[in-house]
């Protein structure tokens, strides 16, 4: 049984339900090395994907400020190959980036064939940041959940699997990691008054949130809610989810290349037979 259920879109959710400090009473050194595990096998699945170039892979990580998104970035690319992995960062659009339809930027950067990328956040902002702050009116981000849905439908129709983690933490646990960077030099540059000002929107974050993953969560591109409070859970949840949904090709991928491998002998045979010939 996979420790976190991705959602299927069939039943609404209430956030309130997830708690954040969720761990399925594991214990950290045990979750680790779980952890190690499966991303040895994610590795191998990378390897096999590549290999193939029949499918990519699509990570949105989206999350409160501290949530970890960077840390949950670091833990999974531990594991992958960098030949055929990436990150792609979103900001606050540049003028050009205004200029266009807010999936714009976002279709530039989606996965290749036998690639994985990972957004640190995404088109969701559109969604989230956007309708906390007004900046556009509601009949705007309201439309956006129809045209997120139909431009998933188009890179899954295009072999792309998508998986979308929301990086779930509690206020409280929140404020403690915002007050430990103060406290640590290497952390102390991630600062930001704009962080502090971010969470007096805590609550309306938090129904973006909600009301997104209900529009956008179907079985071919599901949201995780994953309970992040204890880091060594949320990489846990993380790699295995990226395992679940990947094995399932496993098979398709080894077929493809016993056939090219097959293809390929037969050439280098066809070859040294003309060569013997001569
Ligand atoms: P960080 O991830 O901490 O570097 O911050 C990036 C900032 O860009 C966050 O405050 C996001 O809310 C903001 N951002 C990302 N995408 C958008 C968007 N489409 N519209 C407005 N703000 C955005
Ligand atoms: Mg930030």
């Amino acid at each position: 049984m996979a420790l976190v259920k991705p959602l299927d879109g069939k039943n609404p959710i209430k956030l309130s339900d997830h708690d954040p400090d969720y761990h399925n009473g594991l214990i950290e050194t045990d979750a680790i090395a779980r952890s190690a595990k499966l991303l040895e096998e994610l590795r191998e699945l990378q390897a096999l994907m590549y290999a193939a170039q029949e499918t990519s892979v699509l990570v949105v990580l989206q999350g409160m400020d501290t949530a970890g998104k960077d840390g949950a970035i670091g833990h999974v690319m531990t594991g992958l190959n960098p030949q055929s992995c990436r990150v792609a960062s979103f900001k606050v659009p540049t003028a050009i980036e205004a200029g266009h339809d807010f999936l714009w930027r976002i279709h530039q950067q989606t996965p290749q064939l036998g690639s994985l990328t990972i957004f640190n956040r995404s088109h969701y902002e559109d969604v989230l940041v956007t309708r906390v702050h007004q900046l556009v009116p509601p009949k705007v981000w309201k439309g956006r959940y129809s045209q997120i849905r139909n431009f998933e439908d188009l890179l899954v129709d295009n072999s792309t699997i998508i998986l979308k983690f929301f990086i779930h933490i509690s206020k409280d646990e929140q404020k403690e990691r915002l007050l430990a960077r103060e406290q640590d030099a290497t952390k102390s540059w991630k600062l930001s008054v704009g962080d502090w000002h971010e969470r007096e929107y805590w609550d309306k974050y938090q129904k973006a949130y909600q009301d997104a993953l209900n529009e956008t969560s179907v079985p071919h591109a599901p949201w995780y809610i994953v309970p992040s409070n204890h880091k060594w859970f949320r990489n846990l949840v993380i790699a295995e989810a990226l395992v679940n949904a990947l094995s399932p090709y496993r098979k398709s991928w080894m077929k493809h290349l016993e056939l090219e491998g097959t293809k390929a002998k037969a050439e280098l045979d066809a070859m040294r037979a003309s060569e013997t010939q001569k």
